[in-house]
């Protein structure tokens, strides 16, 4: 089985693994997804009990990436993307309750679960661009988090040149210091004299017209519409419920979500034969998807600003390659519904909707039930939450299923990454950076301030690109 990827707007050309890693957005504002799931029986799943992160990857990936890449040196690039984990479990299990469960996905570089998949996706990148003996440019606009990690992603990338944009004096310390000491003659970080709307909009203006770059080289996007993003994110479902019994356990999970990506891969397992029985949406104020899970009405919201400012969205463009399953995949439909969301609000299918409800719950969660959460879970059990990860388990309380299943909670963030959060939830234990990241503020910084101008920031751009 080849899988070859389609947009959910149906009329965009569909492309293999080596050309869907290379694409942000089809052609036709659409999503890339795989027109085939790999399918895995409840046997082959089980004999992956014993494998370690990398090894099931392996297993997991392979179906993916068939035709693009073979086998050994897909293998060799995940031993390389996992190594420098912290944890050598990769992703830990910790226990909260008799059936509560935290899955730890901050043990990577930057301290948050972006970079399963980044890091990755940095490695996949160059050694297609080796082979093809090519040289591309990442840019990127950030308000803290995914910046870091794109950045550490593609720090050791001989084939790329990675730009990040970030508001002039509106990051936090550790976010900059997480981005501008990392050393790289690749590597260049842009504070912009504006803000970070103003970031973007300079981002989107270079990829409706790349040609400011030399050579002709192409701008590539690392958010999270990248499908290689996604896939990268599928494993750690598998892993983890291997771990508690599964498949022959059905366990649930509860996911801090932002722009549905994370989740996304949760629900693509289930569809490859993992036995999950609910995923549950957990949202901060910014709580688009839990009204559309409520009501079928999918809007646009005003952001709103909240102690876990990674889940702080609008929109929730992965939302769109659920909706593509939701209406059986017909692109034409999906490109109609998005034409119209583009300008107001769409009512989805009521069947489609109860469909989804069978399979995903949601719950949003105040700043105030964050802090209470965070402190309730420090005094029983002397461990820290970071604010993303107690909104999953404020959330995997309140929607108590009640099935006695596990329920597992993604950490998306290591706690240290946010202690004003942890301060804000009357916790006095403040957590510390790990050995790895304790330095921070001893390094040098590297970045350059730019005026809010494009053809600054793109003569910059060009002028510092690699030989
Ligand atoms: C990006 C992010 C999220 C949201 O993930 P999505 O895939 O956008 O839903 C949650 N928590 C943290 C810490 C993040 O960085």
């Amino acid at each position: 089985m080849t899988i070859r990827y389609v947009s959910t707007r149906g009329a965009a050309p569909s492309l293999d693994f080596e050309q869907v890693l290379l694409t942000g957005l089809a052609a036709d504002g659409g999503l890339y997804v795989p027109d085939q799931l790999p399918e895995f029986s409840l046997e082959q799943i089980r004999s992956w009990r014993e494998l370690d992160y990398p090894s099931l990857a392996l297993e997991i990936l392979q179906p993916f990436v068939e035709g693009s890449i073979p086998r050994e040196d897909l293998k060799t690039i995940l031993a390389d993307t996992y190594r420098d984990f912290r944890h050598s479990a990769v992703a830990p299990l910790q226990q909260l309750d008799t059936n509560q469960w935290v899955l730890e996905l901050f043990h990577g570089p930057t301290l948050a679960f972006k970079d399963f998949a980044l890091q990755l996706l940095g490695r996949l990148l160059d050694y297609m661009l080796e082979r093809r003996q090519q040289k591309i440019v990442i840019m990127g606009a950030t308000s803290g988090d995914t910046g870091s990690a794109a950045i550490e992603g593609c720090r050791r990338c001989k084939n790329i040149d990675i730009f990040i944009l970030h508001p002039h004096d509106a990051v936090s310390d550790v976010q900059r210091r997480q981005m501008t000491t990392v050393a790289g003659d690749n590597i260049h970080n842009i504070a912009l004299q504006g803000n970070f709307d103003d970031c973007q909009a300079m981002v989107k203006s270079s990829f409706v017209a790349p040609d400011f770059l030399p050579d002709g080289r192409s701008l590539v996007a690392v958010n999270s519409i990248n499908w290689a993003r996604i896939m990268a994110q599928i494993v750690y479902y598998f892993y983890s419920a291997l771990a508690l019994g599964g498949p022959d356990r059905p366990v649930n999970f509860s996911v801090p979500t932002g722009n549905f990506g994370d989740i996304f891969a949760g629900y693509l397992a289930r569809q490859m034969g993992l036995p999950i029985d609910r995923l549950v949406i957990a949202t901060n104020r910014n709580d688009v998807l839990h009204q559309v899970l409520e009501t079928g009405t999918y809007r646009r919201l005003p952001l709103e600003k909240s102690l876990s400012p990674s889940m702080d969205i609008t929109v929730s463009s992965n939302f769109e390659r659920l909706m593509f399953d939701m209406y059986h995949r017909d692109g034409s439909v999906i490109a109609q519904l998005m034409d119209t969301f583009a300008s107001g609000e769409i009512e989805l299918d009521a069947s489609a909707m109860a469909e989804a409800r069978g399979l995903f719950a949601s719950h949003r969660v105040s700043d105030a039930l964050t802090c209470q959460t965070i402190a309730r879970v420090w005094s029983d059990c002397g461990y820290l939450l970071d604010p993303h990860s107690a909104i999953g388990v404020a959330a995997a309380g309140a929607c108590a299923l009640g099935d006695g299943n596990p329920m597992v909670t993604l950490a998306t963030a290591h706690p240290a990454k946010f202690p004003d959060a942890i301060s804000a939830a009357g916790v006095l234990s403040s957590p510390e950076l790990p050995a790895h990241l304790a330095d921070l503020f001893e390094r040098e910084e590297r970045y350059t301030v730019l005026e809010n101008q494009l053809s600054t920031v793109q003569t910059f751009m060009a002028e510092h690109c690699s030989a």
